[in-house]
């Protein structure tokens, strides 16, 4: 039998003392054993803080991301040797599916993500804030990487999505992580670690683990680090109290267990899309992963003249659901992740039939295929039926995570909104309807109470993602009882693990450290028309002031007949009356083009193209007469990622155009964005 072992502080070791073993879920026959101490939590705290964290903050967000994705395509190309292990966790292909696949899924996602920071190890987060009448005092805002270490406290559910959605996201803000799987599916978690480790891609000391108990582990945090928990709203809000989190102003991001619901709209009746939609997610959220799954669907919200239908629909499908070793042919359902899994849903489970009826299952009767129920982790479905939900508590409160829902009335959209808040904040809920009215009354309604909700309809059906998959793109958490975390989310999750910083300063100061062209910082002069200029070569500030045109009436009427623009204003002098203009105005898009005629050197060279506009402002009307020039100059340099098949390598440089008047005012502002050659194409 494998003894798991740690990765602290740059080895993998076997931990000390207290023995557990690990038990395949199918058939109760041992697969592991760990170790519970032995381990010195403080040294490997350290031991992150000192050697990953100096490393990763070396490196860029464009580079943190593309190690990311090369960490995602070298686990990919392995994901079939991680199956047969997931399996003995009781998951059956599809569960074992979203662990894997949807785990690396998240990593690649999250490399992907890079494009959305700039290519500095540090984040600079929205616009400058202007501070002073003159323009040369302003304020800004950057994010850098927390120097500390981020702890993942992890539910045992799944035991490799679970670790990297959340070091997927560590990683790319450039914080190192100490990951602590729930011991009793932690050799998933180690095997694929192994794989992690062994590929060199990341950074010595970027990730380390810890397979036996962290039990003490808060003693150590300090105020640079991130700690992140998943798992049951007690032992969350008991870690959440820990004097250290506390005192040191240590994030805490709780994501606990909720009472999840799903909703069907009053359209949605027997013979519409709509119920069998409902039907079919209830059914998948009770039976994927044997209903342990933090978002599965606890509560199911139902008109009453509609109860009758949904429970004989739901238990009709449910019988469909074959049980047993998810190895086995033709299995749908598989085992739950340990007898003391078992043991809990039934306690939770005798707790919830004080308010409820069992009108599906069995509390301890299931029939099986390939498996033995006195040996394996196994439990039937069970629909329970609560008749008076607004006058009950139990089903709002008490969890049984496993292939257990409530089935529950409401007599009208306002009270079926009020259920669904009882569940004090949830993870997630679902609307089925395809009355957009209803859809827009519930998630208004209910959007206070719930960190995500999917309306699901006919029209979205069959590319919907489904009530439980928490997307790494979009936020993952909930308010109140669901922990008010906010897992994932895109860039908001990166942003957890970065501290932000207003700086103050001139514009030019705040151009360097920004490495953005602030507006009012001074031009540098690039000695050549910055188009002369390869990608590496081209500094942010460098500018060129362009010679000046002066604005005639006719170019007004040929813009307008070029483009068939006829706007009154541009038209039509008699209609100005009322109107900000005096005279016959420009279109601003005649300004824009005028200004490349200005500002484009014309000749081949290194830019390669042009492909669009960011924040374009008209300031300030032209009117015939008025002399216009153009300062152009470099304000942000983006890479861009060569594909193998590309012969020119190139990056995206931005340019600023503010096309000023003869007094030197501003008439026209906005962000080019160019295509521009690498002098070097390797
Ligand atoms: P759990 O018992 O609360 O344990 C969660 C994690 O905390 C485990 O890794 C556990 O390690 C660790 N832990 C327990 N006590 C600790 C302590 N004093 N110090 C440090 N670590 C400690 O939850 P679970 O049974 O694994 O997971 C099931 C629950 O998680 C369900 O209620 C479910 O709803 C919830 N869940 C929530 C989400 C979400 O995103 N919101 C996701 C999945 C699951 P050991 O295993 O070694 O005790």
């Amino acid at each position: 039998m494998q003894l798991l072992e740690n990765y602290v502080g740059g080895r993998w070791m076997p931990g000390e003392g207290k023995e557990t073993t690990l038990v395949n879920a199918v058939h109760g026959n041992p697969v592991a054993y760990s170790r519970s101490g032995g381990v010195d939590f403080n040294a490997i705290l350290e031991y992150g803080r000192k050697t990953g964290g100096p490393a990763l903050r070396k490196m860029t967000f464009h580079e943190r991301g593309r190690m990311i994705k090369a960490l995602a395509l070298f686990l990919h190309d392995r994901k079939d040797k991680y199956y047969p292990i997931s399996y003995q966790t009781g998951a059956t292909k599809a569960d074992s599916w979203v662990d894997i696949e949807g785990g690396i899924g998240n990593l690649f996602a999250n490399a992907s993500l890079r494009r959305r920071f700039p290519d500095l190890p540090y984040h600079v987060e929205g616009e400058a804030i202007a501070s002073s009448k003159n323009g040369k005092f302003i304020g800004h805002h950057i994010m850098v990487p927390k120097q500390g270490i981020a702890i993942h406290i992890n539910a045992f559910n799944f035991p490799i999505w679970g670790m990297l959605e959340k070091i997927a996201v560590n990683l790319l803000a450039g914080v190192p992580a100490l990951v602590k799987p729930a011991t009793v599916s932690s050799y998933v978690t180690e095997a694929i670690f192994r794989d992690i480790i062994a590929s060199g891609i990341l950074p010595v000391g970027a990730v380390q683990l810890l397979v036996g108990s962290a039990h003490g582990i808060l003693d150590h945090v300090q105020s640079q680090d991130v700690v992140t928990f998943t798992g049951s709203a007690s032992t969350g809000q008991q870690l959440k109290a820990h004097p250290r989190i506390i005192s040191e102003a240590v994030p805490f991001n709780l994501e606990a267990d909720s009472l999840n619901c799903s909703i069907l709209g009053e359209d949605a009746k027997p013979g519409t899309e709509e119920f069998d939609l409902f039907i079919k997610e209830v059914r998948k959220e009770m039976t994927l992963k044997c209903g342990q799954r933090c978002t599965g669907i606890r509560r199911a919200i139902v008109p009453a003249h509609l109860l009758e239908d949904v429970q004989i629909a739901l238990s009709k499908a449910l019988a469909q659901t074959t049980i047993g070793d998810p190895q086995v042919e033709g299995v749908r359902m598989g085992a739950l992740a340990g007898k003391t899994q078992v043991a809990e849903v039934r306690s939770q489970v005798e707790k919830l039939l004080k308010e409820t009826n069992m009108v599906y299952g069995n509390l301890n009767e299931v029939t099986l295929i390939g498996a033995n129920a006195e040996q394996g982790a196994f439990l039937s479905p069970m629909l329970l039926v609560n008749e008076h939900p607004l006058s009950s508590t139990l089903v709002h409160e008490v969890e049984a995570f496993g292939p257990v829902c409530t089935l529950m009335p409401y007599a009208n959209l306002d009270e079926a909104i009020e259920i669904a808040k009882m569940g004090k904040g949830s993870l997630c809920s679902s609307i089925v309807t395809y009355d957009n009215e209803i859809a827009k009354q519930f998630v208004v309604g209910a959007a206070s109470h719930h960190g995500r909700i999917l309306v699901l309809n006919r029209e979205c059906a069959k590319e919907n993602t489904g009530h439980g998959s928490p997307l790494p793109l979009l936020t993952h958490g909930g308010p109140g009882r669901a922990g008010g975390g906010e897992e994932m989310g895109g860039m908001r999750g990166v942003l957890h693990y970065l501290q932000r910083c207003a700086i103050q300063g001139s514009p030019t100061t705040l151009t360097e450290i920004t490495s953005i062209y602030q507006y009012g910082g001074q031009y540098k002069d690039p000695g050549v028309h910055p188009f002369r200029k390869y990608f590496e070569e081209l500094t942010v500030g460098d500018t060129v002031i362009t010679h000046k045109r002066t604005i005639t009436e006719s170019d007004i009427v040929a813009f307008a007949n070029i483009s068939w623009d006829h706007f009154y204003a541009h038209t039509d002098v008699t209609s100005l009356e009322g109107t900000t203009f005096t005279q016959r105005v420009a279109h601003g898009y005649f300004v824009l083009s005028m200004a490349a005629g200005l500002f484009v050197d014309p000749g081949k060279g290194p830019v390669l193209l042009n492909y669009g506009l960011e924040e374009c402002r008209f300031t300030k009307p032209v009117y015939a007469g008025m002399t216009l020039g153009v300062r152009l100059t470099v304000k942000e340099k983006l890479p861009v990622d060569p594909k193998e098949e590309d012969v020119i390598h190139k990056g995206i440089v931005k340019f600023l155009v503010d096309v000023f008047d003869e007094t030197g005012e501003t008439v026209a502002i906005a962000t080019i964005l160019t295509m521009v050659q690498k002098r070097v194409s390797s």
